[in-house]
């Protein structure tokens, strides 16, 4: 995971190590290089100016340049300025006092949303949750299908209806959930290529008809900045509860790890890492930026 832009800081930090005492200009020629290596991994470039403005304003402080291990204490700066930029904390689900809590993915075609909702269920069925999954994913008979393998395969009912609006697909499985005592309702809907009307109004009627607690918007990691752009898009029509970022475990450079955040205020809570059922993590920002420093 975001290997090259491992190297190369790590490549900058031990250049620090070498220098023992450092100047305000070692700091500079530093920041230059972690600026070059966060654009290179697809780092918005506002994310990117804020994050170098940052960590040098506190790295030319007197506590670095004077204290005994100077380059150790910039590796430290940054390491806690990568954690705040993906949010700080981690950021969980809500759970509604009152059942079901209903969770809403939503994204683009081929993001992982079908498969996401199911490592979803799975995860919260393990925590000792009974969820139902809702196929709101109308237009491609397939996508209906492939959340019922999944629901036998995870055994997690699947509320599905042919013939009927999404908005009014969704309703009905709250009402199912309430009737079978389903307590989480994961909604899988429909994507597009590319974002359209249609589909933004079709999406705002559902969460309309059930008022969900969670709408979590599935992304691919793989379409770095793209991702973010998707996101603040998604986010401004529909009002976005957190992100899912998928396909982690590819050769993604790390831009929409980053960015995301930072642009859109929206928290990471997930992060999909394969194509296995288990393949889902909670998203720590601070083991991400352990991560990336290596
Ligand atoms: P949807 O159109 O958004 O519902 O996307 P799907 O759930 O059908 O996923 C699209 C493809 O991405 C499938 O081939 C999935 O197996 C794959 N996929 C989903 N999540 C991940 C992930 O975290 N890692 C990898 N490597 N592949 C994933």
């Amino acid at each position: 995971m975001f290997q090259g832009l491992s190297e190369k800081l790590q490549e900058t930090f031990k250049k620090l190590r070498g220098k023992g005492k450092l100047n305000e200009a070692d700091v500079t020629a530093a920041m230059r290089e972690v600026r070059m290596a966060l654009l290179e991994a697809d780092v918005n470039f506002k994310v990117v100016k804020d994050f170098v403005a940052k960590v040098k304003e506190r790295a030319v402080g007197a506590e670095v340049l004077e204290s005994l291990s100077p380059a150790q204490q910039v590796v430290k700066i940054v390491h806690e300025e990568l954690i705040a930029l993906m949010g700080g904390a981690e950021s969980k689900i809500q759970i509604s006092p009152k059942p079901p809590t209903i969770i809403m993915l939503v994204g683009l075609q081929g993001a992982g949303k079908t498969t996401h909702a199911a490592k979803l269920a799975s995860l919260l069925k393990k925590q000792g949750k009974h969820p139902l999954m809702v196929a709101c994913d109308i237009y491609r008979p397939a996508a209906v299908k492939q959340l019922e393998v999944l629901g036998e395969q995870i055994k997690v009912p699947v509320f599905a209806q042919a013939g009927r609006a999404a908005a009014e697909i969704a309703r009905a499985g709250a009402e199912s959930a309430l009737r079978q005592g389903a307590d989480v309702l994961i909604i899988d809907t429909a994507g597009r290529l590319h974002i359209n009307e249609e589909l933004m109004g079709e999406l705002q009627e559902i969460k309309a008809q059930v008022q969900p607690q969670e709408i979590l918007l599935v992304v691919d990691a793989m379409t770095g900045q793209d991702a973010v752009n998707v996101a603040e898009t998604f986010h401004a029509r529909l009002g976005l509860d957190g992100v899912i970022l998928t396909k982690l475990d590819g050769d993604t450079r790390g831009g929409a790890a980053l960015s995301v955040r930072a642009v859109t205020g929206c928290p990471i809570k997930f992060a999909g890492v394969g194509e296995k059922i288990e393949a889902l993590e909670a998203f720590y920002p601070d083991r991400m930026a352990s991560r990336i420093l290596g």
